[in-house]
């Protein structure tokens, strides 16, 4: 089975009052990195609680290793770094995980392989409340990848550490995916998705206004189709492709460049446009909500 997790036109709301999620799409495959982007708000967390069966529900149409997403040996197949770190904070390092350890029947070898991946190895002895955020955030990825799950599931990894953490984390979850794990993650963060992730979907108010992989969705976005050019004589111009094509083909017959470079647009100038975008559409809704009420 290739597809470990698939959400098919889900919809959710909470206590049946307002609907949170609309018509949610997703597919990851075996060993790939999914990355959800959305601002506050926009339901990241539902779709986390949903698919590791925090948030109970009668959806058919949400399959995570083919089942529905409960039971204790699902719990065994995935791993969750959410919010709530619910460490021992009198307990150290290696004495958290050895709780964990227990839980999972996992050998006590293993304890010290992850403080090590983690890079906590120098501090295995020493209480997690004297743990700095960044310390204590590798403690709980160490938590949930110390039975080796198959999944693992990340809502804002690397959220309010410094960069050098964040990189760590970055390229430790990278690892995990070459060893074969399959990973579920949110991010604000645009660097930290373009590093990591295979697809990517942007998810704002409930609805999954975009989705694919990340060269797919830039090269549709890429409206500006400009070229920059650095001529020989240091002086930068940029060309655009159909309305300045003979001035770009002139430069180059002319071998009067010393540089080239087509401006893709970055993801995070896509994820503005569509949260624009999304706000025009809301006002619209507005106005015309405001419209019926006067009539
Ligand atoms: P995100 O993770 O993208 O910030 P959430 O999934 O936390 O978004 O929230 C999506 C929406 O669901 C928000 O409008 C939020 O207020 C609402 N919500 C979240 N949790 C609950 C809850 N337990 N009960 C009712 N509404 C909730």
């Amino acid at each position: 089975m290739n597809d470990i997790i698939r959400m098919e036109n889900v919809n959710f709301s909470y206590n049946n009052r307002e609907t949170v999620l609309r018509n949610i799409d997703i597919n990851v495959k075996k060993g790939t990195i999914f990355g959800l982007l959305g601002p506050s708000g926009a339901g990241k967390t539902t779709i986390i609680r949903l698919l590791t069966g925090q948030l109970r529900h009668d959806e058919e149409n949400i399959k995570v290793f083919g089942n529905k997403p409960f039971g204790d040996d699902f719990y065994r197949k995935i791993g969750i770094v959410i919010d709530s770190i619910g460490l021992y904070g009198r307990l150290n390092c290696y004495e958290n995980l050895r709780v964990v350890a227990k839980i999972h029947s996992v050998e006590q070898g293993r304890i010290d392989d992850v403080l090590k991946m983690v890079g906590l190895e120098e501090v295995a002895k020493r209480e997690v409340y004297k743990l700095s955020s960044g310390m204590q955030q590798r403690l709980v990825i160490a938590r949930a990848i110390l039975h080796e799950p198959e999944l693992l599931f990340l809502d804002e990894p690397t959220r309010g550490l410094d960069p050098g953490t964040a990189h760590d984390i970055q390229d430790l979850l990278i690892f995990l995916k070459k060893e074969g794990t399959t990973i579920f993650l949110t991010t604000h963060n645009m660097q930290e998705a373009e590093k990591m992730c295979d697809l990517i979907g942007f998810l704002f108010d409930g609805e999954m206004v975009e989705s694919g992989t990340i060269a797919s969705i830039k090269k549709k976005y890429d409206i500006r189709a400009y070229i920059q050019v650095i001529g020989n004589d240091g002086v930068k111009r940029e060309y655009h492709q159909n309305r300045d094509k003979e001035a770009f083909l002139e430069c180059i017959r002319n071998e009067a460049y010393c540089s080239i470079h087509t401006q893709e647009p970055s993801l995070e100038s896509i994820f503005i446009n569509l949260k624009e975008g999304k706000a025009d559409v809301q006002d619209q809704k507005n106005r015309e909500e405001d419209k019926c009420g006067l009539l």
